[in-house]
């Protein structure tokens, strides 16, 4: 299999955020054992020095990885999951973590780090926020895919984000306003904009199988994307873990932090295409959804 995961945050016990170079190369090759040929470095949001450091270690080892040379999975750029989110919805990223978008200092400083790692970048951001809207054509101008998540956006703002160079979703349905008949928002219209790709996770918890299936059906092949968000973890049994400064309680399979939200996934992608296959899927397309379609996300990110 050669699958390709836009959103991992760790696995084996390895957290991106943490991880020395031998942490990543174990992260790498136990990837390539789950069949996995690249992935994007995931991270939550982190304080300015806490992302400085993780460019230090994870930056430099990156760019010693630009060759697929039999050391693992390949890590094609970073996906940043915030810090420029919709504070009402967060999920599991740390509050006090989240930047503001008009804050000049915070965005500059944001940026210098962000241009420490190699690769083609993603960004997942709430289009909704203050100065939201010239922040999705900053990072379309440095050849991120942008994509909506965490977000509490009308229609109308979506549509002005697609304009402004928008072109994915971020764990579509989760963390993100409900749909309404009167306000369909980010759910419907991820499911009808033809040029919007959507990323699902179909680890059993944080979707209903008939979501999954209303997905496959409404979306073009290669606009369906299959992501782990998986956490650090991922891989290991089930019990008690200390993630991202907070407790971390994996049962079945899922991940919850102490106030119940789940928190990144444990099942990777090998797992998750039966899970969609048998939404009525698929199996070609399911792992069409885990191998062509997110590179075909990231090619539009380098194209337009
Ligand atoms: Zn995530």
């Amino acid at each position: 299999m050669t699958f390709v995961d836009l959103h991992l945050h760790g696995a084996f016990g390895v957290d991106l955020v943490t991880a020395e170079a031998a942490d990543l190369d174990k992260l790498a090759l136990g990837l390539a054992a789950h069949g996995y040929d690249a992935f994007l470095p995931t991270l939550v949001p982190l304080r300015p020095d806490a992302l400085d450091r993780v460019a230090d270690r994870l930056g430099t080892w990156m760019r010693g990885r630009r060759s697929n040379d039999g050391r693992g999975a390949l890590p094609l750029g970073v996906h940043f999951e915030g810090p420029f989110v919709s504070p009402a919805r967060s999920g599991a990223l740390h509050p006090d973590c989240l930047a503001d978008a008009n804050d000049a200092n915070a965005v500059r400083r944001f940026f210098a780090t962000f241009e420490r790692f190699p690769g083609t970048p993603m960004v997942t951001l709430a289009p909704e926020i203050p100065g939201g809207l010239e922040l999705v054509a900053e990072f379309r101008r440095r050849k991120a895919l942008v994509s909506i998540g965490h977000t509490d956006a009308t229609f109308a703002q979506l549509e002005a984000a697609y304009v402004a160079g928008a072109r994915h979703m971020t764990h579509w349905c989760n963390a993100m306003r409900p749909l309404h008949h009167r306000e369909p928002g980010p759910i419907a219209f991820g499911l009808l904009h033809r040029e919007i790709s959507i990323d699902v996770i179909a680890d059993g918890h944080h979707l209903d199988p008939r979501m999954l299936e209303l997905a496959a059906r409404a979306k073009h092949e290669d606009r369906l994307v299959l992501i782990s968000d998986a956490m650090p973890a991922a891989g290991l049994a089930d019990g008690t873990y200390e993630v991202w400064g907070e407790p971390l309680t994996v049962r079945d399979g899922a991940a919850r932090n102490a106030s119940g939200a789940l928190a990144g996934s444990t099942a990777l992608l090998d797992r998750q295409i039966g899970v969609l296959a048998d939404c009525g899927a698929g199996i070609d397309r399911a792992r069409h959804a885990a191998t062509i379609a997110p590179l075909r996300a990231l090619e539009r990110a380098r194209a337009d």
